[in-house]
């Protein structure tokens, strides 16, 4: 997991000043249990602090993007949503219906060097993101469409 003085140690690290909308907007992301849009990221730190503006907030994403801080999700055309993810190389599982991101560490390397023999290539980067339904979603697809009776007792 992230936390968000490892964060600040990164931005130190890298030159960056941790001034009040920087470090606000670091908080954010690292409570963000599933990825959000810049613009749910600025809602959230707003409420906290309404001088900070949604740009700010842009600017901000992209410095941590940059050092690779966040994972970057973008699912059938929507927008694009961040979360704070480890620095290791690691791909995702992505829930289709409540949004919940699994990290997951494996990854198909073989494959990379393959492609590089058949084609020349030489791979400097690769995205690879699984799209399905979480555990919890398919319990409830089960039940068929909103039983308003049977929802007692769910975690959630
Ligand atoms: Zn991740
Ligand atoms: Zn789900
Ligand atoms: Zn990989």
């Amino acid at each position: 997991m992230t936390n968000e003085h490892s964060v600040f140690q990164t931005l130190k690290a890298a030159g960056y000043k941790l001034t009040l909308q920087r470090r606000a907007t670091v908080e954010a992301v690292c409570a963000a249990e599933n990825p959000m849009t810049p613009q749910a990221f600025h809602a959230v730190i707003s409420q906290n602090h309404p001088e900070i503006g949604v740009v700010t907030v842009y600017r901000t994403l992209d410095i941590l993007k940059r050092l690779g801080l966040l994972c970057q999700f973008q699912l059938d055309g929507t927008a694009q949503r961040f979360k704070a993810g480890s620095l290791e190389h690691h791909h995702h599982l992505v829930c289709r219906c409540c949004g919940e991101v699994v990290d997951f560490g494996r990854c198909p390397l073989e494959l990379e060097t393959t492609l590089e023999k058949e084609t020349g290539f030489r791979i400097t980067d690769h995205r690879l993101e699984f799209a399905g339904v979480c555990r919890a979603c398919q319990g409830k697809e089960n039940q068929g469409p909103q039983s308003f009776s049977g929802n007692t007792g769910e975690p959630e």
